[in-house]
């Protein structure tokens, strides 16, 4: 057996404690000061796990983030971990408990789980002397359940200077399957303006903004394809006042969904491009494709192989799978860097009460982690 994974399990009670501190600071991405506070500890701990350097990058409207640097290599190119330590949970709405080898809280599985395994992965490296031509950047934002509008910058900055990015969010239930494949997504308002009449009196003077909604939603729908995993959502609608008056304005939302980056394009201009169909209406479209998919290349594939040889070497079988939802990994896959999501411990529920992780899977993680990173370092 690998002597990074015996060296992780003799640890795990430790590894444990390490996720404990940073979930019990819990940390809603809305509330900067508990997610400076969250920030502390985890700055504590990388100092006294792994002890690179440290830079705060300091945010106004949101939390605090961190890059923190292992190793010094002077080859150009990095090895970049992106993670967040926001969560989509207030302060007190769930539980902190442990039940045999699961441990339930805010934000276990999504993603504090994976900034433990990360820290431990980077402890492991060091205990073992390890200093490659490459050093690591492992980058902790704060507003990724919130959009990444604060940190999409810095991520895409990091990105560039990195031959290959992991990424410990939370993996796929139940087996802890890595995440090859992520959809791409988009968000887009519609704002229709009418001409509001009195609905009796001057039916014919107006023109429906509600009227104009319901046809643009039905010609929006004809915008998804199964086949080509492109699906379109209007989720939230509003419009109109009283029921005697004709509608002056409706709000459509929409959110996108795409499988390859060269569908965004197009997809961005059916959507800006309206026709008109109530005569007297206007429509105004706001809104973009925010990130890329994160697309099954060659290149990923080839890391997800190097991660069944080491998972195999553990003992276990690794699976991949795609995943609906976008991370930030879909930033740094959108500029070609190869990108491997889902790298966080086996776990079930996120955003969900039921949020969870195995305990006795850190260690796992952690050392699957820290042998990936070893391939790559030197
Ligand atoms: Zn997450």
């Amino acid at each position: 057996m690998s002597t990074i994974l015996n060296f992780l399990k003799e640890n795990q009670d430790s590894i444990t404690k390490t996720l404990m501190r940073l979930t019990r600071t819990e940390s809603p991405s809305h509330t900067k000061e508990l997610v400076d506070q969250c920030g502390d500890v985890l700055k504590a701990e990388f100092e006294s796990l792994v002890g690179g350097t440290v830079e705060m990058i300091e945010k106004k409207e949101v939390g605090n983030q961190y890059k923190f640097t292992y190793g010094t290599g002077d080859e150009t190119e990095q090895i970049l971990i992106i993670g967040h330590m926001d969560t989509v949970w207030d302060k007190g709405a769930i539980p902190i408990k442990q039940d045999g080898d699961l441990l339930y809280g805010p934000g276990v599985f999504d993603m504090k789980g994976g900034l433990a395994i990360t820290l431990w992965a980077l402890n492991a490296l060091r205990e073992k002397g390890v200093q490659g031509k490459r050093k690591v950047v492992f980058l902790v934002t704060t507003d990724e359940e919130i959009g990444s509008e604060h940190s999409k910058e810095i991520i895409l900055e990091e990105a560039r200077k990195s031959s290959v990015v992991f990424v410990p969010e939370s993996s796929i239930s139940p087996h802890a399957a890595v995440k090859t494949e992520r959809k791409g997504a988009g968000q887009f308002t519609l704002n229709i303006t009418g001409v509001s009449a009195h609905a009796g009196i001057n039916a014919w003077d107006g023109a429906s903004a509600i009227e104009e909604l319901a046809f643009q939603i039905i010609d929006l729908k004809k915008l998804a394809n199964r086949e080509e995993g492109i699906s379109v959502n209007v989720g939230v609608i509003n419009g109109g006042t009283r029921v005697n008056v004709i509608a002056k304005e409706a709000i459509a939302e929409i959110d996108v969904r795409i499988t390859k980056k060269n569908q965004a394009e197009k997809l961005a201009r059916q959507i800006r491009n309206r026709p008109v169909f109530v005569e007297g209406t206007k429509v105004v479209i706001t809104g973009e494709i925010e990130r890329y998919p994160l697309e099954r290349t060659e290149s990923v594939i080839e890391l997800y192989k190097q991660l069944k040889e080491i998972a195999h070497t553990h003992g276990y079988d690794l699976g991949e799978g795609s995943s609906g939802g976008a991370s930030d990994g879909n930033f740094t896959a959108g500029l070609g860097i190869p990108t491997i999501d889902g790298l966080g411990p086996q776990g079930d529920g996120a955003h969900s009460e039921n949020e969870h992780v195995f305990l006795s899977n850190l260690p796992y993680r952690a050392a699957l982690l820290a042998e990936i990173i070893l391939k790559h370092i030197h």
